[in-house]
């Protein structure tokens, strides 16, 4: 029989098969970039606290199975049609902002990272955890020689997360700014606020991250367990920023005074609870509660730069793709220290 048998590439996908259903190793087709799109040979993939929208079911729309990750660091493998910004062989990376569509009122004023229709890989659209992966151009992030594909990997969404809620906090060098939670986001938040030149202080459960909070570059460590975290900002003169990164709404509301005149509490850190502030709270000395999430991908590239040259880095723990189900259980255990990436 002349059955021509075509040989159809295959590539390694760590997937969540349905909303809170165990992850699943299994073989897939390679994809192929369409029009405006890049496809990227994955080298490594940051495991997030967000990637639980997609394995736990918590973000409505989602279509399964659908592979989570949006810390991805890779080399172009193939682009699609009507591309010439991006050529085969180039190192980037691709971070929550998955791609904006250019025409909606945020977009028409450059304001990309609040599109309305922004795409999240892993969440619109199959993310990192997977040796091939597609993303639209508008997503794709340039990445400097100087970082590996691990180090960049958790840049592009603790990183620049951190990085860019901190550099729109209103705070100048020399200010006391104030990073809550040592953890994933934090444990950068610190060596950020440092390298910004603002006064740091790490604010942490117990007194266990003080001497790691020190060594990222606070200039002091506020236990908050044993001490009244807002006085002891007060007795600094206030915070002019505070980076609220642990998932507490309690331990947040609880940071609203010790903030100084004009202040911010910048929110970054995901909980389901209400932060609470009485109106008093916010009008006395004219404090602001702001969320932030993530920038661009020219964010990214400023967030990169700037750790390449002042050689700030995550602190990781790998995994190898195949072990993602025990990846993603040990960042929902709040153990690693700090960010968990998968290589593949
Ligand atoms: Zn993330
Ligand atoms: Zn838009």
């Amino acid at each position: 029989m002349g059955t021509a048998t075509i040989a159809t590439a295959t590539m390694k996908v760590a997937q969540v098969p349905a909303p809170r259903a165990p992850f699943e190793v299994v073989e897939r087709e390679i994809p192929t970039p369409e029009f405006g799109q890049v496809r990227i040979k994955v080298q490594a993939c940051g495991v997030c606290h967000s990637d639980s929208f997609t394995k736990e079911g918590a973000w409505p729309g989602i279509q399964y199975p659908r592979i989570p990750g949006h810390e991805v660091a890779g080399v172009v493998d193939e682009v699609g049609g009507g591309v010439t910004e991006w050529k085969k062989g180039q190192r980037v990376g691709v971070g929550w902002h998955g791609g904006h569509d250019g025409t909606c009122p945020e977009c028409r004023r450059g304001d990309f990272g609040n599109c309305r229709t922004l795409q999240v890989p892993g969440i619109s659209y199959d993310g990192g955890y997977e040796e091939f992966m597609v993303a639209p151009t508008s997503a794709v992030v340039a990445l400097p020689d100087a970082l590996s594909d691990v180090d960049a990997a958790p840049l592009l969404c603790a990183g620049i997360t951190t990085y860019n809620a901190l550099r729109h906090s209103g705070a100048l060098p020399g200010d006391v700014v104030a990073v809550q939670g040592i953890g994933g986001l934090g444990h950068l938040g610190i060596q950020f606020a440092h390298k910004f030149g603002y006064r740091t202080v790490g604010i942490g459960m117990g007194p266990d991250n003080a001497a790691r909070a020190k060594e990222l570059g606070a200039s002091l460590y506020i236990d908050s367990k044993a001490t009244n975290t807002a006085k002891a900002l007060q007795e600094l003169g206030g915070a002019k920023a505070i980076l609220a990164t642990a998932p507490s709404s309690k331990a947040m509301s609880a940071l609203i005074d010790g903030l100084a005149p004009n202040g911010r509490l910048m929110v970054i850190g995901v909980a389901p609870e209400p932060i609470e502030a009485t109106p008093v709270q916010l009008i006395t000395g004219s404090h602001s509660i702001q969320g932030w999430a993530s920038g661009a991908p020219a964010d990214s590239e400023d967030t990169l730069r700037f750790s390449e040259l002042t050689g700030i880095r995550p602190m990781i723990e790998t995994f190898p793709l195949e072990k993602a189900g025990e990846a993603y259980a040990r960042m929902m255990s709040g153990d690693a220290k700090f960010r968990v990436v998968l290589t593949m």
